[in-house]
Protein backbone atom coordinates (compact mmCIF):
# COMPACT_ATOMS: atom_id res chain seq x y z
CA UNK A 1 0.00 0.00 0.00
CA UNK A 2 1.37 3.49 -0.51
CA UNK A 3 2.18 5.61 2.33
CA UNK A 4 -0.53 8.24 2.75
CA UNK A 5 1.43 10.23 5.32
CA UNK A 6 5.06 11.23 5.53
CA UNK A 7 4.26 9.95 9.46
CA UNK A 8 2.11 8.99 11.79
CA UNK A 9 2.62 9.80 15.65
CA UNK A 10 0.64 7.72 17.94
CA UNK A 11 -0.11 9.63 21.52
CA UNK A 12 -0.71 13.62 21.76
CA UNK A 13 1.33 13.86 25.51
CA UNK A 14 4.27 16.18 25.10
CA UNK A 15 6.63 13.58 23.37
CA UNK A 16 4.10 13.08 20.65
CA UNK A 17 3.15 17.07 19.83
CA UNK A 18 6.72 17.69 20.01
CA UNK A 19 7.69 14.98 17.38
CA UNK A 20 4.15 16.32 15.23
CA UNK A 21 4.68 19.89 15.67
CA UNK A 22 8.59 19.87 14.40
CA UNK A 23 7.80 17.70 11.77
CA UNK A 24 4.41 19.83 10.57
CA UNK A 25 6.45 22.92 10.72
CA UNK A 26 8.98 21.47 8.60
CA UNK A 27 6.29 20.72 5.73
CA UNK A 28 5.64 16.61 6.13
CA UNK A 29 2.58 15.45 5.87
CA UNK A 30 1.71 14.48 9.40
CA UNK A 31 -1.22 12.62 11.05
CA UNK A 32 -1.09 12.15 15.01
CA UNK A 33 -3.53 10.00 16.68
CA UNK A 34 -4.34 10.25 20.13
CA UNK A 35 -6.65 7.54 22.10
CA UNK A 36 -8.01 10.25 24.78
CA UNK A 37 -11.45 12.34 24.18
CA UNK A 38 -8.94 15.41 23.88
CA UNK A 39 -5.04 15.61 24.21
CA UNK A 40 -4.30 16.05 28.29
CA UNK A 41 -7.40 14.03 28.41
CA UNK A 42 -5.27 10.60 29.78
CA UNK A 43 -2.17 12.67 30.97
CA UNK A 44 -1.02 13.43 34.36
CA UNK A 45 1.99 15.05 35.95
CA UNK A 46 3.26 16.90 39.14
CA UNK A 47 3.43 19.32 36.95
CA UNK A 48 6.55 21.12 36.21
CA UNK A 49 7.33 22.52 32.74
CA UNK A 50 10.82 22.88 32.37
CA UNK A 51 11.04 25.49 29.56
CA UNK A 52 14.19 25.06 27.39
CA UNK A 53 13.13 22.24 26.44
CA UNK A 54 9.98 23.84 24.76
CA UNK A 55 11.84 27.08 24.01
CA UNK A 56 13.28 25.05 21.62
CA UNK A 57 10.56 24.06 19.55
CA UNK A 58 8.09 27.19 20.30
CA UNK A 59 10.51 29.97 21.43
CA UNK A 60 7.64 32.32 21.90
CA UNK A 61 5.42 29.90 24.10
CA UNK A 62 4.93 32.55 26.79
CA UNK A 63 3.22 34.67 24.78
CA UNK A 64 -0.30 32.03 25.22
CA UNK A 65 0.29 29.02 26.63
CA UNK A 66 -1.49 28.37 29.60
CA UNK A 67 1.25 28.70 32.46
CA UNK A 68 0.27 28.53 36.55
CA UNK A 69 3.15 30.30 38.27
CA UNK A 70 7.44 30.24 37.73
CA UNK A 71 9.28 28.67 40.55
CA UNK A 72 11.04 30.97 42.80
CA UNK A 73 12.02 28.50 45.56
CA UNK A 74 12.62 25.07 45.77
CA UNK A 75 12.56 22.91 48.85
CA UNK A 76 13.72 19.75 49.84
CA UNK A 77 12.68 17.90 52.61
CA UNK A 78 13.53 15.00 54.80
CA UNK A 79 10.62 13.91 57.08
CA UNK A 80 10.34 11.65 59.84
CA UNK A 81 6.92 11.21 61.30
CA UNK A 82 6.94 14.52 62.84
CA UNK A 83 9.32 16.90 61.63
CA UNK A 84 10.80 17.61 58.28
CA UNK A 85 14.62 18.87 57.55
CA UNK A 86 15.32 20.85 54.44
CA UNK A 87 16.94 23.16 52.07
CA UNK A 88 15.06 25.90 51.00
CA UNK A 89 16.83 27.80 47.63
CA UNK A 90 15.02 30.95 46.57
CA UNK A 91 16.67 33.66 44.33
CA UNK A 92 15.47 37.24 43.02
CA UNK A 93 17.18 36.11 39.81
CA UNK A 94 14.55 33.09 39.47
CA UNK A 95 12.05 36.12 39.80
CA UNK A 96 13.03 37.78 37.05
CA UNK A 97 12.25 36.71 33.13
CA UNK A 98 12.60 34.87 30.97
CA UNK A 99 11.69 32.00 33.75
CA UNK A 100 13.24 28.70 33.38
CA UNK A 101 10.54 26.58 35.42
CA UNK A 102 6.52 27.25 35.71
CA UNK A 103 3.73 24.98 37.09
CA UNK A 104 1.11 23.86 34.45
CA UNK A 105 -2.01 21.93 34.57
CA UNK A 106 -1.85 19.28 32.18
CA UNK A 107 -5.26 19.33 30.52
CA UNK A 108 -4.89 22.80 29.47
CA UNK A 109 -1.17 22.44 28.76
CA UNK A 110 -1.88 20.01 26.19
CA UNK A 111 -4.66 20.88 24.67
CA UNK A 112 -2.40 24.16 23.95
CA UNK A 113 0.51 22.28 22.88
CA UNK A 114 -2.20 20.28 20.72
CA UNK A 115 -3.86 23.78 18.79
CA UNK A 116 0.04 24.49 17.73
CA UNK A 117 0.65 21.31 16.30
CA UNK A 118 -2.93 21.34 14.07
CA UNK A 119 -1.65 25.13 13.21
CA UNK A 120 1.54 23.59 11.78
CA UNK A 121 -0.32 21.68 9.44
CA UNK A 122 -0.94 18.34 11.16
CA UNK A 123 -3.98 16.24 11.40
CA UNK A 124 -5.04 14.84 14.81
CA UNK A 125 -7.56 12.45 15.10
CA UNK A 126 -8.76 11.85 19.14
CA UNK A 127 -10.67 8.94 20.19
CA UNK A 128 -9.18 6.47 18.40
CA UNK A 129 -6.69 4.13 19.57
CA UNK A 130 -3.91 2.58 17.66
CA UNK A 131 -4.18 -0.82 18.39
CA UNK A 132 -1.30 -2.42 16.34
CA UNK A 133 1.80 -1.85 13.65
CA UNK A 134 0.90 -3.15 10.28
CA UNK A 135 4.12 -4.45 8.96
CA UNK A 136 5.56 -5.27 5.31
CA UNK A 137 8.37 -7.38 6.45
CA UNK A 138 10.22 -6.55 9.16
CA UNK A 139 9.64 -2.85 8.31
CA UNK A 140 6.67 -0.93 9.87
CA UNK A 141 4.90 1.10 7.28
CA UNK A 142 1.22 1.91 9.24
CA UNK A 143 -0.94 1.19 12.19
CA UNK A 144 -4.24 -0.15 12.58
CA UNK A 145 -6.88 1.54 14.57
CA UNK A 146 -9.82 0.53 16.31
CA UNK A 147 -11.90 2.52 13.80
CA UNK A 148 -13.80 1.48 10.35
CA UNK A 149 -11.36 0.76 7.37
CA UNK A 150 -8.73 1.79 10.34
CA UNK A 151 -5.53 1.00 8.70
CA UNK A 152 -3.15 3.72 7.87
CA UNK A 153 0.28 3.73 6.08
CA UNK A 154 2.73 5.81 6.15
CA UNK A 155 6.71 6.00 5.63
CA UNK A 156 7.70 6.11 9.34
CA UNK A 157 5.53 5.66 12.59
CA UNK A 158 6.67 7.25 16.21
CA UNK A 159 5.59 5.65 18.98
CA UNK A 160 4.56 8.66 21.58
CA UNK A 161 2.16 6.08 23.31
CA UNK A 162 3.55 6.55 26.92
CA UNK A 163 5.13 4.13 29.34
CA UNK A 164 3.91 1.30 29.36
CA UNK A 165 3.16 1.21 25.17
CA UNK A 166 1.70 -1.81 24.29
CA UNK A 167 2.56 -1.21 20.92
CA UNK A 168 6.17 -1.33 20.93
CA UNK A 169 5.84 -4.77 23.48
CA UNK A 170 3.10 -6.03 20.45
CA UNK A 171 5.97 -5.70 17.88
CA UNK A 172 8.72 -7.20 19.72
CA UNK A 173 10.83 -3.55 19.54
CA UNK A 174 10.61 -4.25 24.15
CA UNK A 175 9.70 -6.37 26.52
CA UNK A 176 7.18 -5.94 29.30
CA UNK A 177 8.55 -3.57 31.47
CA UNK A 178 9.39 -4.68 35.38
CA UNK A 179 8.07 -3.65 38.47
CA UNK A 180 10.98 -2.70 39.66
CA UNK A 181 11.40 -0.38 36.84
CA UNK A 182 8.17 1.93 36.96
CA UNK A 183 6.59 3.65 39.73
CA UNK A 184 2.85 4.47 40.28
CA UNK A 185 2.22 7.90 41.28
CA UNK A 186 -0.90 9.47 42.92
CA UNK A 187 -1.64 13.34 42.94
CA UNK A 188 -4.28 15.73 44.13
CA UNK A 189 -5.42 18.88 43.21
CA UNK A 190 -7.02 20.90 46.23
CA UNK A 191 -8.34 24.04 44.62
CA UNK A 192 -7.55 27.30 47.48
CA UNK A 193 -7.90 30.88 47.17
CA UNK A 194 -5.12 32.68 45.36
CA UNK A 195 -4.42 35.23 48.18
CA UNK A 196 -4.24 32.13 50.83
CA UNK A 197 -1.54 30.50 48.50
CA UNK A 198 0.01 33.93 48.49
CA UNK A 199 -0.02 33.99 52.26
CA UNK A 200 1.16 30.73 52.99
CA UNK A 201 3.92 30.08 50.57
CA UNK A 202 5.45 33.87 50.68
CA UNK A 203 5.10 34.17 47.03
CA UNK A 204 3.43 37.03 44.58
CA UNK A 205 1.30 36.56 42.08
CA UNK A 206 2.58 35.26 39.38
CA UNK A 207 5.36 33.27 41.66
CA UNK A 208 5.50 29.73 43.01
CA UNK A 209 6.89 27.23 45.30
CA UNK A 210 7.81 23.88 44.41
CA UNK A 211 8.72 21.48 47.77
CA UNK A 212 10.21 17.66 46.37
CA UNK A 213 10.49 15.05 50.04
CA UNK A 214 11.48 11.69 51.11
CA UNK A 215 11.16 10.10 53.91
CA UNK A 216 8.43 8.33 56.30
CA UNK A 217 6.16 9.81 53.83
CA UNK A 218 6.38 6.46 51.52
CA UNK A 219 6.17 3.69 54.27
CA UNK A 220 9.92 2.58 54.08
CA UNK A 221 9.75 2.14 49.97
CA UNK A 222 11.55 3.76 47.57
CA UNK A 223 9.75 6.65 46.48
CA UNK A 224 9.36 10.86 47.06
CA UNK A 225 6.75 13.08 47.47
CA UNK A 226 5.84 16.90 46.21
CA UNK A 227 3.65 19.78 46.51
CA UNK A 228 3.74 22.63 43.78
CA UNK A 229 1.53 25.57 43.86
CA UNK A 230 -0.81 26.36 40.95
CA UNK A 231 -2.81 29.59 40.52
CA UNK A 232 -5.42 28.94 42.57
CA UNK A 233 -4.76 25.56 43.28
CA UNK A 234 -1.87 22.97 45.03
CA UNK A 235 -1.04 19.77 43.83
CA UNK A 236 -0.17 17.16 45.63
CA UNK A 237 1.33 13.64 45.10
CA UNK A 238 3.44 10.64 46.18
CA UNK A 239 4.83 7.79 44.68
CA UNK A 240 6.92 4.95 44.78
CA UNK A 241 8.23 2.17 42.90
CA UNK A 242 5.41 -0.70 41.75
CA UNK A 243 7.71 -3.68 42.94
CA UNK A 244 7.75 -2.22 46.52
CA UNK A 245 4.02 -1.46 46.63
CA UNK A 246 3.80 -5.28 46.25
CA UNK A 247 6.37 -5.92 48.52
CA UNK A 248 5.28 -3.99 51.02
CA UNK A 249 4.62 -5.55 54.37
CA UNK A 250 1.61 -3.30 55.47
CA UNK A 251 0.24 -3.22 51.89
CA UNK A 252 0.00 0.22 52.10
CA UNK A 253 -2.42 1.14 48.84
CA UNK A 254 -0.81 4.44 46.79
CA UNK A 255 -4.39 6.40 48.28
CA UNK A 256 -3.40 5.84 52.43
CA UNK A 257 -0.17 7.01 51.30
CA UNK A 258 -1.11 9.77 50.12
CA UNK A 259 -3.43 10.42 52.87
CA UNK A 260 -1.34 9.96 55.45
CA UNK A 261 1.32 12.57 53.57
CA UNK A 262 -1.73 14.75 53.88
CA UNK A 263 -2.15 14.27 57.56
CA UNK A 264 1.63 15.01 58.17
CA UNK A 265 2.28 17.80 60.59
CA UNK A 266 4.46 19.71 58.00
CA UNK A 267 2.19 19.29 55.35
CA UNK A 268 -1.48 19.64 57.17
CA UNK A 269 -1.40 23.17 57.49
CA UNK A 270 0.06 24.01 54.53
CA UNK A 271 -3.11 22.45 52.75
CA UNK A 272 -5.56 22.98 55.20
CA UNK A 273 -8.86 23.95 53.50
CA UNK A 274 -8.06 23.07 50.17
CA UNK A 275 -10.86 21.15 47.87
CA UNK A 276 -10.27 18.35 45.93
CA UNK A 277 -11.13 18.43 42.82
CA UNK A 278 -9.15 16.12 40.52
CA UNK A 279 -7.41 12.50 41.92
CA UNK A 280 -5.41 10.66 39.48
CA UNK A 281 -3.05 7.67 39.51
CA UNK A 282 -0.38 6.96 36.76
CA UNK A 283 2.82 5.23 36.16
CA UNK A 284 6.57 7.05 36.05
CA UNK A 285 9.07 4.68 33.97
CA UNK A 286 11.94 4.96 36.26
CA UNK A 287 14.68 2.10 35.42
CA UNK A 288 17.02 5.02 33.72
CA UNK A 289 19.65 4.86 31.34
CA UNK A 290 19.86 0.25 31.87
CA UNK A 291 16.05 -0.12 31.08
CA UNK A 292 16.02 1.99 28.11
CA UNK A 293 15.03 -0.46 24.92
CA UNK A 294 16.13 0.08 21.62
CA UNK A 295 14.33 3.19 20.42
CA UNK A 296 14.65 3.05 16.47
CA UNK A 297 14.04 0.49 13.40
CA UNK A 298 12.79 -0.10 9.97
CA UNK A 299 10.17 2.63 9.68
CA UNK A 300 9.57 2.96 13.50
CA UNK A 301 11.37 4.77 16.29
CA UNK A 302 10.30 5.65 20.02
CA UNK A 303 10.05 9.05 22.07
CA UNK A 304 9.03 9.72 25.59
CA UNK A 305 7.64 7.68 27.92
CA UNK A 306 7.31 5.20 25.53
CA UNK A 307 10.97 5.28 25.75
CA UNK A 308 11.51 5.29 28.96
CA UNK A 309 13.14 8.48 28.87
CA UNK A 310 12.65 10.01 32.65
CA UNK A 311 15.41 11.52 34.96
CA UNK A 312 13.91 10.56 38.38
CA UNK A 313 16.75 12.06 40.21
CA UNK A 314 15.53 15.32 39.38
CA UNK A 315 12.16 14.80 38.71
CA UNK A 316 12.65 15.60 35.01
CA UNK A 317 10.15 13.82 32.36
CA UNK A 318 8.16 16.40 29.94
CA UNK A 319 11.19 17.80 29.00
CA UNK A 320 13.00 14.55 27.97
CA UNK A 321 9.75 13.63 26.82
CA UNK A 322 9.91 16.73 24.22
CA UNK A 323 13.55 17.08 23.15
CA UNK A 324 13.30 13.26 22.63
CA UNK A 325 10.26 14.24 20.14
CA UNK A 326 11.75 16.79 18.69
CA UNK A 327 15.34 15.13 17.78
CA UNK A 328 13.10 12.35 16.39
CA UNK A 329 11.48 14.63 14.33
CA UNK A 330 14.37 16.17 13.10
CA UNK A 331 15.81 12.65 11.99
CA UNK A 332 12.62 12.08 10.11
CA UNK A 333 13.06 15.22 7.77
CA UNK A 334 16.85 14.21 7.42
CA UNK A 335 16.08 11.31 5.97
CA UNK A 336 13.01 12.35 4.24
CA UNK A 337 15.43 15.18 2.52
CA UNK A 338 18.30 12.48 1.96
CA UNK A 339 15.66 10.06 -0.16
CA UNK A 340 17.10 7.24 0.82
CA UNK A 341 14.13 5.56 2.96
CA UNK A 342 13.63 5.30 6.24
CA UNK A 343 15.02 1.97 7.51
CA UNK A 344 16.86 1.80 10.50
CA UNK A 345 20.27 2.85 8.86
CA UNK A 346 18.28 6.16 8.04
CA UNK A 347 17.00 6.49 11.26
CA UNK A 348 19.90 5.85 13.27
CA UNK A 349 20.82 9.43 13.44
CA UNK A 350 18.53 10.02 16.35
CA UNK A 351 20.40 7.22 19.03
CA UNK A 352 23.32 9.48 17.96
CA UNK A 353 21.69 12.48 18.51
CA UNK A 354 20.32 11.24 21.75
CA UNK A 355 23.39 10.16 22.94
CA UNK A 356 24.79 13.85 21.89
CA UNK A 357 21.91 15.65 24.33
CA UNK A 358 21.62 16.10 27.64
CA UNK A 359 18.94 13.33 27.61
CA UNK A 360 21.32 10.47 27.24
CA UNK A 361 24.06 12.48 29.30
CA UNK A 362 22.17 12.86 32.65
CA UNK A 363 20.58 9.13 32.21
CA UNK A 364 23.95 8.10 31.77
CA UNK A 365 25.07 9.74 34.70
CA UNK A 366 22.34 8.05 37.20
CA UNK A 367 22.73 4.64 35.65
CA UNK A 368 23.47 3.20 39.15
CA UNK A 369 21.52 5.12 41.04
CA UNK A 370 17.92 2.98 40.54
CA UNK A 371 19.47 -0.04 41.80
CA UNK A 372 21.27 1.28 44.58
CA UNK A 373 18.14 3.02 45.72
CA UNK A 374 16.50 0.03 45.31
CA UNK A 375 19.02 -2.08 47.66
CA UNK A 376 19.14 0.23 50.18
CA UNK A 377 15.80 1.30 51.63
CA UNK A 378 17.66 3.11 54.55
CA UNK A 379 18.14 5.94 52.46
CA UNK A 380 14.45 6.76 52.23
CA UNK A 381 13.79 5.44 56.55
CA UNK A 382 16.96 5.50 58.52
CA UNK A 383 18.43 8.54 57.06
CA UNK A 384 15.83 11.19 57.18
CA UNK A 385 14.85 9.87 60.65
CA UNK A 386 18.89 10.30 61.72
CA UNK A 387 18.90 13.73 60.02
CA UNK A 388 15.97 14.72 61.51
CA UNK A 389 16.63 13.65 65.00
CA UNK A 390 19.72 14.80 64.54
CA UNK A 391 18.76 18.45 63.61
CA UNK A 392 16.01 18.08 66.53
CA UNK A 393 19.17 17.55 69.09
CA UNK A 394 21.24 20.33 68.04
CA UNK A 395 18.85 23.02 68.20
CA UNK A 396 17.03 22.57 70.93
CA UNK A 397 17.76 24.96 74.04
CA UNK A 398 18.15 22.48 77.11
CA UNK A 399 21.24 22.96 79.18
CA UNK A 400 23.17 20.61 77.63
CA UNK A 401 26.59 21.45 75.88
CA UNK A 402 27.06 21.36 72.81
CA UNK A 403 30.08 18.84 72.68
CA UNK A 404 27.89 15.96 74.54
CA UNK A 405 24.96 17.02 72.05
CA UNK A 406 27.14 16.03 69.03
CA UNK A 407 28.47 13.70 70.63
CA UNK A 408 24.99 12.21 71.39
CA UNK A 409 24.17 12.67 68.02
CA UNK A 410 27.24 10.67 66.44
CA UNK A 411 27.15 7.72 68.80
CA UNK A 412 23.09 7.67 67.54
CA UNK A 413 24.47 7.27 63.67
CA UNK A 414 27.26 4.81 64.95
CA UNK A 415 24.49 3.19 66.73
CA UNK A 416 21.93 2.92 63.81
CA UNK A 417 24.27 2.23 61.24
CA UNK A 418 27.83 1.52 62.45
CA UNK A 419 30.82 3.30 61.48
CA UNK A 420 31.22 0.45 58.40
CA UNK A 421 27.29 0.86 57.13
CA UNK A 422 27.65 4.75 57.31
CA UNK A 423 30.85 4.69 55.31
CA UNK A 424 29.70 2.14 52.84
CA UNK A 425 26.26 4.64 52.20
CA UNK A 426 28.22 7.31 51.48
CA UNK A 427 30.33 5.61 49.04
CA UNK A 428 27.32 3.88 47.45
CA UNK A 429 25.37 7.00 47.05
CA UNK A 430 29.31 8.64 45.38
CA UNK A 431 28.89 5.97 42.87
CA UNK A 432 25.13 6.46 41.85
CA UNK A 433 25.55 10.09 41.35
CA UNK A 434 28.82 10.63 40.28
P1 LIG B 1 2.14 10.86 27.85
O1 LIG B 1 2.00 12.25 28.34
O2 LIG B 1 1.73 9.75 28.74
O3 LIG B 1 1.31 10.78 26.49
C1 LIG B 1 1.06 9.57 25.84
C2 LIG B 1 -0.22 9.73 25.05
O4 LIG B 1 -0.40 8.60 24.20
C3 LIG B 1 -1.46 9.78 25.95
O5 LIG B 1 -2.18 10.94 25.65
C4 LIG B 1 -2.22 8.51 25.63
O6 LIG B 1 -3.62 8.68 25.71
C5 LIG B 1 -1.77 8.24 24.20
N1 LIG B 1 -1.82 6.83 23.82
C6 LIG B 1 -1.30 5.76 24.48
N2 LIG B 1 -1.50 4.62 23.81
C7 LIG B 1 -2.16 4.96 22.67
C8 LIG B 1 -2.63 4.22 21.58
N3 LIG B 1 -2.43 2.90 21.47
N4 LIG B 1 -3.32 4.87 20.58
C9 LIG B 1 -3.50 6.23 20.67
N5 LIG B 1 -3.04 6.99 21.70
C10 LIG B 1 -2.38 6.36 22.68
N6 LIG B 1 7.62 15.40 34.37
C11 LIG B 1 8.13 16.64 34.50
O7 LIG B 1 8.86 17.10 33.60
N7 LIG B 1 7.83 17.42 35.56
C12 LIG B 1 7.02 16.99 36.57
O8 LIG B 1 6.72 17.73 37.50
C13 LIG B 1 6.50 15.68 36.49
N8 LIG B 1 5.70 15.20 37.44
C14 LIG B 1 5.07 14.02 37.28
C15 LIG B 1 4.15 13.61 38.24
C16 LIG B 1 3.42 12.44 38.06
C17 LIG B 1 2.42 12.03 39.10
C18 LIG B 1 3.64 11.65 36.89
C19 LIG B 1 2.83 10.41 36.64
C20 LIG B 1 4.59 12.03 35.95
C21 LIG B 1 5.31 13.21 36.13
N9 LIG B 1 6.24 13.66 35.18
C22 LIG B 1 6.82 14.89 35.33
C23 LIG B 1 6.58 12.85 33.99
C24 LIG B 1 5.82 13.35 32.76
O9 LIG B 1 4.45 13.44 33.05
C25 LIG B 1 6.04 12.41 31.59
O10 LIG B 1 7.41 12.17 31.42
C26 LIG B 1 5.45 12.97 30.29
O11 LIG B 1 4.08 13.17 30.41
C27 LIG B 1 5.74 12.01 29.13
O12 LIG B 1 5.12 12.50 27.98
P2 LIG B 1 4.74 11.51 26.78
O13 LIG B 1 4.20 12.36 25.71
O14 LIG B 1 5.91 10.64 26.47
O15 LIG B 1 3.64 10.55 27.40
Amino acid sequence: KPSQFDAIVVGAGPSGNACAYTMAKAGLKVLQIERGEYPGSKNVQGAILYAKALEEIIPDFREDAPLERHIIEQRMWMLDDSSFVGTHIRSADYDKPPYNRYTIIRAQFDKWFSAKVREAGALLICETTVNHLIMDGDQVVGVQCDREQGDVYADVVVLADGVNSTLARKAGFHGEIKAQNVALAVKEILFLPEDTIRQRFNVGEESGVVIEMVGRITDGMMGTGFLYTNKESLTIGVGCMLSDFKSNPNRTSPYVLLENMKRHPAIAPLIEGGEMKEYCAHLIPEGGFNAIPQVYGNGWLIVGDSGGFVNAAHREGSNLAMTTGRLAAETVIAAKASGKGFHANALKPYKAALDDSFVMKDLRKYRDLPTVMHKNPQFFTTYPDLVAQAARTMITVDGVDKKSKEREVFAHFRKTRKLTGLVGDAYKLWKAIR
